[in-house]
């Protein structure tokens, strides 16, 4: 179980398992998504209304400083907000929508190749890797077709117009 292995890696780096630790590598561990440090901290107070924003925050540092989290910030999509997701799950390639934001997980033979041939290649000790793929998926690519053929198709100054009001919107 992923839980007995935290606690176990954690013990042999002699790392204590504090509550605060454990409430937030369950947390990542079990929602097998990408959350933020705030969303964290809302979920955790949950579970311990007394933790708060800094020993959170300063847990997070913590976990990922002794390699039990990752760290990413996932192309920056929301800004300066990092992600963490835990470190037990198999090495694997993060594919980002430019768009809409999803996040999808490649897993797969190329990347432990990948990782081989740079190892081999530089004689180099690989620690940690980590890959960011970003673009468009389908759903967003029909979307973006759609929003070109609707610019063209307006004349010029209604272009002009229209683009002043995404702006405003944008801000
Ligand atoms: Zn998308
Ligand atoms: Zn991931």
């Amino acid at each position: 179980m992923a839980a007995i292995g935290i606690k176990d890696s954690l013990k042999s780096q002699g790392v204590r398992l504090t509550r605060q630790r454990e409430i937030l590598l369950e947390l990542i561990d079990k929602s097998g998504k990408h959350l933020d440090a705030e969303t964290l901290f809302e979920l955790a107070q949950k579970q311990d209304p007394k933790l708060n924003r800094v020993t959170v925050y300063r847990t997070l540092k913590m976990l990922k400083e002794s390699g039990l989290v990752d760290e990413l910030d996932l192309m920056h999509m929301g800004g300066d907000q990092h992600y963490y997701e835990t470190r037990l799950k198999q090495e694997h390639a993060h594919v980002i929508c430019l768009r809409c934001g999803k996040v999808e997980e490649f897993f797969g033979e190329p990347l432990q190749k990948l990782r081989r041939q740079v190892e081999q290649h530089f004689g180099f000790q690989i620690m940690l890797a980590r890959t960011e793929i970003g673009g468009y998926c389908a759903h967003c690519q029909v979307l973006r077709e759609q929003e070109v053929e609707a610019a063209a198709a307006l004349p010029p100054t209604t272009t002009a117009k229209r683009r002043s009001a995404t702006a405003a919107v944008a801000k």
